[in-house]
């Protein structure tokens, strides 16, 4: 094995994870043996939990203030937030983004660490080997949205990749300067372009706690994903409106040119209510879909910050 000296940060966003971080901690540090010539650091990002996740964090904090930092916010901001915050406070050569719940298992980081060592990759990622475990129900959407998202996308969204990847400094400034309010992580790693690997292993088991996602919180999150890296939506809207312009405009020549031939029996009122509802229905759903994309505007021309920090160390 090639010896290099570097220093990894570890980014870990945490949310409600009381029970999780003390199971985790112990994990990483024995994986930390096996690279006894790197460095480490860890920043935990406390994502305004409402347990006693803060507190678990200052224990770890107090027992190794050199290496275990913290971030805790002033509310909720979701995992995104906690991510960038996390890549903007590490100073590591390489870093790591990997959930505390150790469904991405730390004794990947020896080998991800080895593989960017050796200078041919900018990223080691991880994706599921299967969707073994997950519900039928989650497969299939899940299934279902890469397939959308990467047909209507200029961005490659790769099936089933997880955000546990092990970047090099050079990256994570990339996607530092991605400014964008509306993060859809998956995305952002994928369009800064470099080189990945990809290492496949099989899902596992929450160490602890519940997952935050259900299945509406999932549908707006690959809503977002779309709305941030596509507006092929917006083209779908367009063309539905030209095309019910275009068949509207021959039904009305057709039926002025049928009355003044053979008259106008008042008839067809039932296809009348039907047509007009379903134009308007159209008109409603494509206007929907004009809104999503303002909104985002909306949100991204505030320029709000994407966290409020209360407590760092
Ligand atoms: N997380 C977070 N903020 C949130 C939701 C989740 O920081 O609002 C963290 C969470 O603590 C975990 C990671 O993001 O470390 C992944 O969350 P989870 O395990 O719930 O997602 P899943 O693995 O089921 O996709
Ligand atoms: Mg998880």
């Amino acid at each position: 094995m090639k010896k290099v000296s570097s220093k990894l940060s570890i980014i870990v966003p945490c949310y409600n994870e009381e029970e999780a971080i003390p199971l985790f901690y112990p994990e990483v540090e024995k994986a930390k043996e096996k690279m006894p010539e790197v460095e480490f650091e860890y920043w935990f990002v406390n994502d305004g939990s409402t347990d006693n996740t803060l507190l678990e964090l200052k224990k770890l904090n107090k027992k190794d203030p050199q290496h275990v930092h913290f971030v805790s916010f002033s509310r909720n901001f979701g995992k995104e937030a906690g991510l960038f915050c996390g890549l903007q406070r590490a100073t590591g050569n390489y870093i790591v983004v990997m959930d505390v719940d150790l469904q991405d298992p730390p004794d990947f980081l020896p080998k991800m660490h080895q593989l960017l060592a050796e200078g041919n990759y900018d990223c080691i990622g991880t994706k599921r080997a299967d969707r073994a475990g997950e519900p039928p129900i989650r497969s299939f959407f899940a299934r279902l949205f890469y397939k959308l998202i990467n047909r209507i996308s200029d961005t490659t969204i790769v099936d089933g990749a997880r955000d546990y990847r092990m970047m090099t400094r050079q990256m994570v400034n990339a996607i530092l300067s991605v400014k964008e309010y509306n993060r859809f992580s998956k995305g952002i790693f994928s369009w800064v372009g470099f080189k990945t690997k990809y290492l496949e292993y099989s899902n596992k088991e929450r160490s602890a706690g519940t997952t935050s996602w259900n299945f509406w919180n999932l549908l707006q999150y690959s809503i977002d994903g779309i709305v941030a890296f596509s507006d092929v939506p917006l083209n779908i809207a367009a063309f539905t409106g030209l095309f019910s312009f275009i068949g509207a405009g021959l039904a009305i020549i057709w039926i002025i040119t049928r009355a003044v031939i053979f008259g106008d029996p008042t008839s067809g009122w039932p296809s009348l209510v039907c047509i007009i509802l379903f134009v308007s229905g159209i008109q409603l759903f494509c206007l929907g879909i004009v809104g999503k994309y303002i909104g985002k505007i909306f949100l991204e021309v505030k320029h709000r910050p994407l966290y409020i920090v209360k407590e760092e160390k």
